[in-house]
């Protein structure tokens, strides 16, 4: 009904409807069905909204458009895009997409503003619903030591953590880390970020594989490592979540990632590509079978560089690989079909030879304020101790 009123009051765009209501702005789930709601509410009037092929509201370009420009430009920092291309307005909406594709696109020459970022960003932690952060250090392959271990539950005592979990991606979660303790608790972790935080390559979910598995003809967790150790950190439209597992049973859930790899007899691997398992649930798509897990880095590279540099601002893979179709993504990534992908590589090597653990920043703050508390914290309910 706030729709239907919506639409009543002149409102005739599923933006400007989205706006005014608050729906779809959670999740992102219902967009759909909100888009619909619109259409019916409006009978047939519906107007297209300028800005819904625009990469981010306050610039009016496209991605393709907007990439040409800031090349032929030289536009390194949010402030020349907007001084350049939107006649100095700045949009706060606009200012997260543009740090990405900036940092995406000029990599070490990116021109760095720190308030263009989000919170998370800016710390390299994930703010929680009280203002404090959860810590996930990186655990390639879901792998850890004794001996890491230990440091974990050091700085858990020390700092006095009131929840340690662990996550889906098969990493340990230390929440509820105050924003001055940030540098402290790296420091005393002495791991690299697992980039629990922003819209980046997260982590690659492993099964055992192998070498240990009775079912396993691949080894997964070797695979999963070698991916994660290419891809750390790198920027992206929206958040990657990757998976290996080591035979068709799908133990790491592989068919549900933004890209899986699935070890299959006869020592061969299958790529799937656009799955997703959250809101919105899809299995993703078949981009090849190959024979080594070389083949398997290659392609997922250069498919990762694709959607880099082609899918819109917070764009999910469940969404650009079915917009783009997966037999044009096979014909560009795995034939060549537009001469690309020579370039698509090297794109991703310089980006993957730039990869800083952000973390090392609680060393040599970035701004003297980076760390200081700015949000007071609200008390929440004491965690309840959880019996095993
Ligand atoms: S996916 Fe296969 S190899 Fe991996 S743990 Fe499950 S059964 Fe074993």
């Amino acid at each position: 009904s706030a729709l239907v009123s919506a639409v009543g009051s002149g409102v005739k765009t599923v933006a400007g409807v989205m706006d005014a209501t608050r729906a779809g702005k959670g999740c992102g789930s219902c967009k759909t069905l909100v888009a619909q709601i619109v259409e019916w509410a409006a009978g047939g009037e519906a107007e297209q909204d300028p800005a819904a092929n625009w990469y981010v509201p306050g610039v009016p370009m496209d991605k393709a458009e907007l990439m040409a420009a800031i090349r032929q430009q030289g536009l390194r920092s949010v402030s020349a895009v907007f001084d350049a291309l939107a006649g100095g307005r700045e949009d706060a909406k606009s200012k997260m997409g543009l740090v990405s594709l900036l940092r995406m696109m000029w990599g070490d020459e990116y021109v760095d503003e720190r308030d263009a970022r989000f919170i998370n960003d800016r710390v390299h932690a994930n703010i929680q619903k009280d203002g404090t952060f959860s810590v996930v250090p990186q655990m390639k392959g879901g792998c850890t030591t004794p001996e890491q271990l230990r440091r974990i539950a050091d700085v858990a005592d020390k700092y006095a953590v009131p929840l340690v979990k662990l996550t889906g991606g098969q990493r340990i979660d230390l929440l509820g880390i105050r924003k001055e303790d940030l540098p402290k608790v790296w420091a005393d972790l002495d791991m690299p970020s697992g980039y629990a935080y922003g819209k980046s390559f997260r982590t690659v979910k492993t099964c055992v594989g192998s070498d240990y598995c009775r079912f396993g003809v691949g080894d997964s967790t070797a695979l999963g490592i070698a991916i994660e150790s290419r891809f750390q950190g790198l920027e992206s439209p929206a958040k990657l979540k990757l998976a290996v597992t080591g035979c068709p049973r799908n133990c790491a859930e592989a068919y549900v990632k933004d890209l899986g790899v699935v070890a299959v007899e006869g020592g061969r691997w299958e790529i799937y590509i656009g799955g997703a398992a959250g809101a919105h649930v899809r299995k993703g798509d078949l981009l090849a079978t190959v024979d080594s897990p070389d083949e398997v880095v290659t392609l997922a590279g250069r498919f990762l560089q694709y959607y880099r540099e082609n899918a819109n601002w917070l764009e999910r893979t469940y969404a650009f690989v079915p917009r783009v179709g997966i037999d044009r993504i096979r014909a560009i990534i795995l034939d060549d079909s537009d001469g690309i992908a020579a370039a698509l590589d090297a794109r991703m090597q310089a980006s993957v030879d730039e990869y800083r653990d952000p973390w090392l920043e609680g060393g040599e703050p970035a701004a003297p304020g980076q760390f200081r508390t700015a949000l007071p914290l609200i008390p929440l309910p004491l965690v309840p101790v959880r019996e095993s």
